[in-house]
């Protein structure tokens, strides 16, 4: 079965760990998709990083392919008050989506439908903006309502994916897959992640499996190793394309 390599989290606030994990993954051959964050925690924007998008251009044409990752990729700090039926998440699912699943990260569903439409325009005109051109959208955390499937579609984006499956918003078509990354929030979510991703390799047999990669990896030398180890134990199967990931095309 296929595996599938994504750098998380590509904003110039993590240049050198992002460096890295493009060293790493080339060493094994992958050209990991790139799940760039227009403007990451709204201090990062990718206009004033001009040298770091052209690199991104570069890497795009050598073959990387580009993601939308959210915008901000990060929730409002503050709760706002419920307002009814505009679809966004409240109470327990809020609670899970930004304190169980992510440190206030899950910015999808923090949104209503009219704020995840503005979202995801202003991502794609940033990312335009620096010549690049998303070919998905992979929400912050993996945390969104299903109804931006249908925003996701409107635009034609062809690939989505959260915690259990990916997704063509076009066709409706979903396939599940495993994913494999590391936590590095706590020790104790770090040594459970690390111990999944061990265990969880034995799914590929039954499912194409996902290699998450996030730049805060980098600065812990254990998931180094374990990144390493995990990219050699998938290195024969790698696709470099969420389109033959999707099985809507031979292998790149
Ligand atoms: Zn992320």
């Amino acid at each position: 079965m296929a595996t599938h390599i994504a750098i998380h989290d590509v904003s110039p606030a993590w240049e050198p760990e992002i460096d890295a994990a493009l060293k790493l993954c080339a060493r094994f051959g992958a050209k990991p998709a790139l799940l760039v964050v227009p403007d990451y925690h709204a201090r990062w924007p990718l206009r004033e990083h001009a040298s770091f998008t052209a690199r991104l251009r570069a890497l795009a044409e050598a073959g990387h392919e580009v993601l939308l990752h959210g915008y901000f990729h990060q929730a409002r700090t503050e709760p706002l008050a419920s307002t009814g039926e505009d679809g966004r998440p409240r109470g327990f699912q809020r609670f899970f989506a930004q304190r169980v699943v992510s440190a206030g990260e899950a910015e999808f569903s923090d949104l209503s439908r009219s704020e995840a439409n503005e979202r995801l325009d202003q991502g794609l005109t940033a990312l335009g903006a620096a010549g690049l051109t998303p070919s998905g959208f992979v929400p912050p955390a993996w945390s969104m309502p299903a109804w931006v499937h249908e925003l996701l579609r409107n635009r034609g984006f062809r690939y989505t994916e959260d915690h259990l499956f990916v997704y063509d918003p076009t066709t409706y078509h979903r396939r599940p897959s495993v994913v494999l990354n590391f936590a590095s929030r706590t020790p104790a979510r770090m040594w459970s992640s690390v111990a999944f991703c061990r265990v969880g390799r034995m799914a590929r047999r039954l499912a194409p499996t996902r290699i998450a990669l996030h730049p805060g990896d980098f600065r812990v030398p254990r998931l180094v190793r374990e990144a390493e180890s995990l990219l050699r134990w998938g290195a024969d199967d790698f696709v470099s394309t969420t389109a033959a990931f999707m099985g809507r095309t031979g292998r790149p």
